[in-house]
């Protein structure tokens, strides 16, 4: 078996502000249907949210997590 569990892996992502290649990506499920990536680099200590593909900032996170 060799299956990845949802939610349970993390992946390499590029920093959008200092293009390091060794952030690191979390998938957050915030509700039944929804879930959003939170994203860290470690160079720069920058942090950033994914949604549906698109960037989110921190109030857009709230009003997600609010909803539920
Ligand atoms: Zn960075």
């Amino acid at each position: 078996m060799n299956r990845r569990t949802r939610g349970a892996s993390t992946a390499p992502v590029e920093c959008s502000q200092c293009g390091a290649s060794d952030a690191i990506q979390i998938e957050l499920t915030v509700s039944d249907e929804q879930t959003i990536l939170f994203n860290s680099c470690h160079r720069c200590e920058h942090r950033w949210w994914m949604s549906d593909g698109s960037a989110i900032d921190i109030t857009g996170v709230l009003d997600l997590v609010r909803k539920t």
